[in-house]
């Protein structure tokens, strides 16, 4: 009983035999017509920049049509709303235009699948790449307000975690910028990542209805319609040609509606599209309520369908288990295979070309379900052999590895996917016969590798392991920088890179320099711009230039003052969100903002933040820098430890900051609520980077490399990107302490020295660990932090706090030094942001591109 509110498109239809290539939509390729003769309400005319009056007179029209009100007594609520409209509809004209292009020229489209889309506001960033600043900015002042004002009144889209979301997030935007025919394909979340406050010191969440008066960036477009089927039962059957055949029956039906967002290229005719799908009940009743009369109840069952895409799961590099993140995953995967195919089908009838049409990837194992969807729709609804659907989806599909550690690998328990998904198991099990025969082949004997490597993990409870799943199913594995490629191919998947070398490939992570320096940090910008110019906006490289001015006293000058005045900024912000807290713009702004995780260690910064506090204290005359240290991050609800980490944070703020004695020395912020529009105040005003997890633990980070884009430097491990950062900026440029990846592993393994050693030894690490244990922070409460205390000085410390404690206080006594001298510290800021070119976002999508997907990128 499916619903036959089958997708169907607007479009010039362009039926084909034999996959012909359509001649679509009239005008051909490339060439985009004299622009005053094709746009359709004057698009183009209103965007040249000399409109100014065409302008204000959209936005006010929209505030009468959308709004609903009179346009001379619209608030900035109104007014924001209106200009998105605005803007949005040259977006959408774009991308219409866009799109008979790309169908006239039948190129190979991308599908970038991920749960999450960290995106944070739109506005700001749809303006500047559309380059509309100038004319706005007019319009806007006879409209009595500014961008500024508009740009706080949009709420966050904020979809995602943290790093592998807002990573996502930066692809579509080189995607869009390099012109390349991709889509994004996620979940619209009526709510995204909680929203954190800090109450008596402790991390308490709301909900983030981000939706609640709705997003004028969406749109919701509900033709495009897709049934999505639960539960039920296999029914096997004989066809007409004697062949063993399998049908997915008697399932429950939740229907997924597309929402959109359109994403701009920087300054180009090329826009993208990110679809969203959201969870709509189908309108038929379940039978069996039905049958009993109840009809109240049906109804109000078919609205719980509707949860699905309710909430995003809050937590970052742990999987959960749990039956509804099932559900969101294979939704959102059903769905987007569904709106695939239907594309594929519009100029394609064999499947053998599949892969020269379409490439999938996959952002971690999250949407892996997607490898037996595909086979599930070439087997039993295209009637395809398992051979040429194998192959389709080997060559199709292509996954991202984000995590070493192993609670973040999902695994699903065997029962609850096969109740949920039951021809899903079947397929899986025969992936898996399949492959366990290969290995048997090549590894005869070997048991262990068997069992190492089979899709299922026997236990008590039998799981089905994605990674596996993820990897067998693909042509390429990318880890996200070199290390974690590295480590990926020597410990967690060693037994596949063995048996797929050439499948395995690294492509470091980067983050987009119009969002992370042209928009949040838009007076580096213009100072770099009159130096060198602007090409660096899309040609990251371009930056080498500032070398040339590293030495220049007055442009370090300016340099400095830019920053400065980035810092009375966040320092306002400091003052708003943290009770009053004062901080001071001159003082050396150390700055650990991402999720709060153990590997991350910001108990290994709070250590040293103790130290400091001890050394002002005892040293009144010191000559070292004063400091600010600020955190922010969410801790995922569930996870406690990481919640008695914000509390320390908070606890050790209030001690220090009511301390006279190091009143002007010493000051530490917990910002609450980190999120993309806060880290686009924080990143500009950094001067000191903390990126200090243990090494071998962070797979990348993004974070690094905003902040050194911003012209922080970073004190850090040799870990992730942070490795490749130190080439690039030199080592004479970057703080590098503790142990490598490799003397990680082996000290683990032989423990040469204890905590309870360098405890003993070293007085200023005792003095540390005692003030936590003692209760200093806690008034006097012993217990309260006792658990932290007992991680630090356990032997089995998975992330060997205190094996690295010396080495960064050392590290940071050098930062103090540095610091102390300016022009030193400059030059440096400056070479690290000459040098950053590596880790445009850009270069990372140009890989992937013509490494993974197989598309030419001009
Ligand atoms: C970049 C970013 C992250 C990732 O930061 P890491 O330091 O790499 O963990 C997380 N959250 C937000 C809001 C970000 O912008």
């Amino acid at each position: 009983m499916q619903e036959q509110h089958m997708a169907r498109e607007s479009k010039a239809k362009t039926a084909t035999k034999g996959g012909s290539r359509p001649e679509s939509g009239g005008k051909s390729t490339g060439k985009t017509p004299a622009p005053s003769q094709q746009a359709p309400g004057g698009y183009d005319i209103l965007f040249k920049g000399d409109n100014i009056e065409l302008l204000r007179g959209t936005i006010r029209h929209h505030i009468m049509s959308f709004q609903g009100r009179d346009p001379d007594r619209a608030g900035n609520e109104d007014s924001y709303r209106a200009l998105s409209y605005t803007l949005r509809d040259a977006l959408m004209y774009k991308w219409i235009k866009g799109q008979k292009s790309l169908y006239a020229q039948a190129r190979k489209r991308v599908y970038y699948l991920s749960m999450e889309f960290l995106v944070g506001r739109s506005l700001t960033n749809a303006v500047i790449n559309l380059g509309m600043q100038e004319p706005l900015h007019q319009a806007l002042k006879t409209l009595g307000t500014d961008l500024e004002e508009l740009q706080s009144c949009e709420e966050d889209a904020a979809l995602g975690n943290g790093g592998l979301g807002r990573l996502a997030a930066c692809f579509l935007d080189s995607i869009a910028t390099m012109g390349i025919p991709a889509y994004g394909y996620g979940i619209l979340y009526d709510y995204g990542i909680f929203h954190q406050s800090i109450v008596d010191g402790c991390q308490v969440e709301t909900p983030d209805s981000w939706l609640r008066t709705g997003s004028p960036w969406l749109y919701e477009r509900s033709h495009f319609m897709y049934p999505v089927q639960f539960g039920g039962r296999v029914h096997s059957y004989i066809d007409q040609e004697g062949r063993y055949r399998s049908r997915w029956v008697d399932t429950n039906i939740v229907m997924a509606m597309a929402c959109d967002m359109l994403v701009p290229g920087f300054r180009n005719d090329h826009v993208i599209n990110m679809r969203l799908w959201r969870a709509k009940a189908s309108r038929e009743l379940d039978l069996e309520s039905f049958n009993a009369g109840d009809y109240v109840s049906a109804v109000e069952s078919k609205v719980q369908s509707e949860t699905i895409s309710k909430v995003l799961y809050p937590s970052d590099d742990i999987a959960e288990g749990q039956l509804l993140r099932l559900r969101q995953q294979y939704f959102f995967v059903a769905a987007t295979l569904q709106d695939v195919m239907r594309r594929y089908r519009k100029t394609n009838v064999h499947f053998e070309d599949f892969p020269n049409q379409v490439a999938i990837q996959l952002n971690d194992t999250h949407p892996a379900i997607a490898i037996p969807e595909l086979m599930r729709l070439l087997l039993d609804v295209e009637g395809q052999s398992w051979e040429l659907a194998w192959d389709v989806c080997v060559k199709t599909f292509a996954y991202t590895n984000h995590t070493l550690m192993p609670e973040a690998l999902e695994t699903w328990s065997v029962d609850m996917f096969g109740s949920l998904l039951p021809r899903h198991l079947e397929i899986i099990y025969e992936i898996n016969r399949r492959f366990l025969l290969e290995v048997a082949e090549r590894y005869p004997g070997n048991l262990r590798r068997i069992q190492e490597m089979s899709l299922i993990e026997e236990g008590p409870v039998r799981k089905i392991r994605m990674a596996n799943l993820a990897i067998i199913g693909s042509h390429s594995i990318n880890g996200v920088a070199e290390l974690h490629t590295k480590l990926l191919t020597e410990h967690l998947f060693r037994n596949f890179y063995e048996m797929y070398p050439e499948r395995f490939n690294a492509k470091t992570n980067g983050i987009t320099p119009r969002r992370w320096l042209l928009c949040c940090n838009q007076e580096l910008a213009r100072l770099i711009g009159e130096k060198i110019g602007m090409d660096w906006a899309t040609d990251l490289d371009k930056l080498r230039a500032l070398e040339a001015f590293a030495d220049d006293p007055e442009f370090r000058q300016r340099w400095r003052e830019i920053k400065r005045l980035n810092k009375e900024k966040l320092a306002a912000i400091i003052k708003k969100r943290c009770n009053g807290l004062e901080v001071d713009p001159d003082s050396l702004f150390d700055i650990q903002v991402k999720r709060i995780h153990q590997y991350k260690r910001q108990l290994l910064n709070v250590l040293h933040v103790i130290r400091l506090y001890q050394h002002f204290v005892a040293h009144p005359e010191s000559t070292r820098p004063a400091r600010t240290v600020i955190f922010a991050g969410k801790a995922a609800p569930s996870y406690q430890r990481a919640k008695l980490i914000v509390r320390l944070i908070n606890s050790v703020a209030g001690v220090i900051n009511r301390d006279p004695r190091v009143a002007g020395r010493l000051r530490v912020a917990f910002i609450p609520n980190y999120g993309v529009s806060l880290a686009e105040r924080i990143i500009p005003a950094a001067d000191l980077s903390e990126q200090i997890s243990t090494a071998g633990t962070e797979a990348s980070g993004t974070g690094n490399m905003k902040f050194a884009l911003n012209g922080a430097l970073t004190i850090g491990t040799l870990d992730g990107a942070n490795v490749e950062i130190r080439q690039e900026v030199g080592a004479e440029n970057i703080f590098i302490f503790g142990m490598t990846a490799q003397e990680v592993e082996s000290e683990k393994r032989i423990k040469s020295r204890k905590p309870i050693q360098i405890y003993e030894q070293n007085p200023t690490v005792r003095a540390i660990v005692d003030a936590i244990a003692q209760g200093a922070f806690s008034d006097g409460d012993r217990e309260l932090f006792r658990p932290l205390v007992d991680d630090l000085m356990s032997e089995n410390d998975p992330y060997l706090l205190l094996l690295d404690l010396e080495s960064y206080l050392t590290c940071q006594d050098m930062v103090g030094e540095i610091y102390g001298d300016q022009d030193a510290w400059t030059k440096k800021s400056i070479l690290n942001v000459a040098r950053m070119g590596k880790f445009s976002s850009d270069r990372t999508i140009r890989q992937y591109a013509e490494e993974i997907w197989g598309i030419r990128v001009e």
